[in-house]
């Protein structure tokens, strides 16, 4: 079982490879997939042993071999980051045991699903971090993406059945309540999506769009569809608590100013990833403090 773990590892090493590349291309506004990479300063062609995720870099002390530029430490660490999210996402799915015929074409559905949405999330959160935007290119297609996907979640866990609700006359209507309570459970990622939007569009109509961007709203969107309610309440409070933190703590090493602009989707990110990986924990942990 641990060789499916390091193998998951080196496609998430070699996702990351190719997420830097992503980036590297939304900066400069080519294609995504163009041409052979090549060094910035010197424009000599990389070989294939200086493209090896992490070890080039480790190997090469982070420098071009060709001119000795440095080389920015952006590139090993969404390496790093994209091959340990993918192995904690292929451990959760792992978790389900093994599955057969169409549940294992399922199960794999979904693991692509979920790598898919992660490695959009990582691009986000670097492209954010260093341009203070939400590229378009990479948080449009994940919106539709995970919506097509959620769509077909409640299609194949059967949630819906129309033909139950048109016969609720025939059923007498004290089943109403019912219905409209399955209703809201299967649309329950749909609502999140519209409520956490509406949330950040709101900040942004009060604040002018100083507080935060159409960008911020298009994540909260997306961060509703993929968590769901409650899910996403708790990434939220996440992180407005991380970000509030970071921001103090850059503010008191100096390193911005109260009137400094400081990227909210990175914390977004950041509070999207613990809520999905430890989301429900956190709400079960939450409940017995109260009770
Ligand atoms: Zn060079």
């Amino acid at each position: 079982m641990i060789i499916f773990y390091i193998l998951i590892f080196i496609l998430g090493l070699a996702m990351g490879s190719f997420l830097n590349v992503v980036i590297f291309r939304l900066e400069n506004r080519e294609k995504i997939v163009n041409d052979r990479s090549k060094c910035l300063r010197c424009n000599h062609i990389l070989a294939w042993y200086d493209l090896i995720p992490v070890f080039s870099f480790i190997f090469l002390k982070g420098r071009c071999r060709y001119c000795g530029k440095k080389i920015s430490w952006q590139y090993p660490i969404v390496e790093l980051i994209t091959g340990t999210l993918f192995v904690i996402i292929f451990n959760f799915s792992a978790q389900g045991g093994p599955a057969s015929g169409w549940q294992f074409l399922l199960s794999i559905l979904s693991l692509l699903f979920w790598f898919y949405i992660v490695s959009s999330l990582i691009v986000i959160f670097a492209y954010d971090l260093k341009h203070y935007i939400i590229p378009d290119k990479i948080i449009y297609p994940a919106i539709v993406v995970t919506f097509i996907y959620k769509l077909f979640e409640i299609l194949n866990f059967g949630h819906l059945n129309l033909f139950r609700i048109w016969n609720l006359p025939a059923q007498g209507w004290s089943a109403l309540g019912g219905e409209i309570g399955n209703l809201i459970t299967v649309f329950n990622p749909f609502i999140a999506a519209i409520l956490a939007g509406a949330f950040f569009l709101s900040i942004v109509l009060l604040t002018r769009g100083r507080g935060m961007g159409g960008g911020d709203v298009k994540l909260g969107f997306l961060m509703g569809l993929i968590l769901g309610w409650p899910l996403v309440l708790i990434a939220l409070f996440l992180s407005f608590i991380i970000g509030s933190v970071a921001g103090i703590f850059l503010i008191l090493v100096g390193n911005k100013t109260m009137k400094s602009m400081i990227p909210f989707g990175p914390f977004l990110v950041l509070g999207t990833f613990i809520a999905l990986f430890w989301g429900e924990g956190i709400i079960e942990w939450y409940l017995n403090i109260i009770i």
